[in-house]
């Protein structure tokens, strides 16, 4: 079942925590994003370990296994983009590996930075829940998350109390079930801009979108490799954000004020162990093979390159 609360993609990882995890989540963490996920559980008084792999890499399907197999966790959560590093997991591995082999196990996934432009078939995945926000790849204005939940997952709500009100994901769906109405205020105005959205979305097809942001991914994937290097391990790279080595060193802080009067922008590494070091181009969303092309250009004349 599908589900938009009124909040940021946030509110889904307090949702995990409070509706899902029964004693003890097991959580990939190799960026920011994943990080906050992770501590987000312990805020909510759950238990939480994390699988702790190299900013850049990827989880991979082994090392969940590996952690799972000591039959301590309810839970399992990933990041599917990891949007501080550009790294993309092999989230359908992942879980076809859980599906098979730990069937019990909610499989929850952060896709904040990565539905609406790579694909996501939350049932060729085997999620049980699979969430986003309205301001990443589905280009809109803030506002609105999406999520995706399994039956399974509904069923473990059952079995978890103090679900809270805001948080309850079984309160969403029944309330929706009985009433076609959310169960408080939602945010009108932006559903009808999801609506919208969403009919030029059907109409690109989710296939016409994912190879849309194959091509820019590659494109860039191709310039960075040129004239710097990326980030991520090789074939784990994100296909809505190329994290870039600073190769040159030169400043990002100073290149963005360059491209600000060119009316580009691009991002400057995550965090302070990123920042400076690498820098991130986005191409999500309804950004096109030409707007990248654009702003790679501006940097090469700027740079020199
Ligand atoms: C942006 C982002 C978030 C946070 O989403 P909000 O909509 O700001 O709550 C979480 N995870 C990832 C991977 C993100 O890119």
């Amino acid at each position: 079942m599908g589900t938009v609360p009124t909040a940021s993609g946030t509110l889904f990882m307090d949702i995990t925590a409070r509706c899902l995890v029964k004693k003890k989540a097991l959580a990939g963490v190799n960026g920011a994003f994943s990080q906050r996920f992770a501590e987000t559980i312990s805020a909510c008084g759950k238990e939480v370990d994390t699988i702790d792999v190299e900013w850049g890499k990827a989880i991979k399907p082994e090392m969940v296994r590996e952690q799972l197999s000591s039959g301590e966790y309810d839970t399992v959560l990933v990041c599917h983009n990891e949007t501080s590093t550009g790294v993309r997991n092999p989230i359908y591995k992942i879980g076809e590996m859980i599906q098979k082999e730990f069937p019990e196990v909610v499989y929850v996934i952060d896709s904040v930075s990565a539905m609406g432009g790579d694909l996501v078939e939350p049932e060729k995945i085997h999620s049980d829940l699979i969430f986003a926000s309205t301001q990443k790849a589905y280009a809109l204005p803030p506002g609105l998350a999406i999520g995706f939940a399994s039956e399974k997952a509904l069923k473990r709500c059952e079995e978890v109390p103090n679900r809270g009100r805001y948080t309850d994901l079984l309160g969403l769906y029944t309330y929706y079930k009985k009433k076609q109405q959310t169960p408080s205020t939602p945010n009108v105005t932006l559903l009808y801009a999801l609506s919208y959205q969403l009919d030029k979305m059907l109409e690109e097809t989710a296939k016409g979108r994912y190879d849309r942001h194959v091509e820019m991914a590659t494109w860039t994937q191709g310039w960075a490799n040129k004239h710097f290097e990326m980030f991520p391990e090789k074939g784990y790279e994100s296909l809505t954000v190329s994290t870039i080595k600073n190769t040159l060193g030169n400043s990002i802080g100073d290149l963005n004020k360059e491209l600000a009067k060119r009316h580009f922008m691009i991002s400057n590494g995550y965090g302070k162990q990123l920042k400076e070091k690498t820098f991130r181009i986005g191409h999500m969303g309804d950004w096109t093979l030409p707007d990248v092309k654009e702003v790679c250009n501006h940097i090469e004349e700027i740079w020199e390159l």
